[in-house]
């Protein structure tokens, strides 16, 4: 199904607000007006939402949690890119290549109280290779992280028609090369 990214981003951060607020973690979403995503609308979710989280358990209070949405043109169609910006701890060069392991975390003894399994990113990788994306990971130590989650795009009603009409099997089965 063609899921809009707006709902996605807005179900990601319904799930966090609470906790955001607890640490006066601003929340701040812009650029997902017209997006869509063809795929598992509750997965799609679940992956943001674990990304949207992570960033407010890994962040210190008083900082900024971003996500922002734009279309990106690709040779095989066009892709919808959501990247979620923190202001946290940040990840290794080391870390970086483990993190989406499942059941891996850095310093488990700091982030005990965080109560995660390290399974999140694991969930998040799954979910955006098996909807024919990939998720990729920025970070600088101290200063934060960009977790980047690219998608084929569904593209708009009236395209899929025309793709229909033209006999095209449309973007959804566009696949990332490399992913
Ligand atoms: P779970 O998500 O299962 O509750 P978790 O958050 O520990 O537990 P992952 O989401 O898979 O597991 O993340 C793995 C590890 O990567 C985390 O334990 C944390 O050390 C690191 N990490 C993830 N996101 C960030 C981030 N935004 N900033 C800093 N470190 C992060
Ligand atoms: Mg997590």
């Amino acid at each position: 199904e063609p899921v809009q990214v707006t709902e996605l981003v807005g179900e990601a951060l319904d799930r966090c607000r609470q906790s955001a607020s607890n640490k006066q973690i601003t929340l701040a979403s812009g650029g997902t007006e017209n997006l869509h995503v063809w795929g598992n609308r509750g997965q799609l979710a679940a992956a943001l939402g674990n990304l949207v989280e992570n960033a407010v358990n890994y962040s210190p209070a008083r900082t900024r949690v971003g996500i922002a949405g734009r279309r990106i043109a690709a040779p095989g169609g066009d892709l919808v890119e959501i990247a979620v910006t923190d202001q946290g701890i940040g990840i290794s060069a080391a870390d970086k290549e483990r993190i989406f392991e499942r059941f891996y975390r850095v310093d488990p003894a700091r982030s005990r109280d965080t109560g995660g399994t390290g399974l999140g990113l694991a969930i998040v990788k799954h979910v955006a290779a098996s909807h024919g994306g990939e998720v990729t990971v920025w970070s600088a130590e101290g200063q934060g992280s960009t977790f980047t989650l690219r998608l084929p795009e569904a593209g708009n009603a009236r395209e899929k028609a025309e793709s229909g009409r033209e006999g095209r099997s449309g973007r959804r089965e566009h696949r990332l090369s490399g992913a």
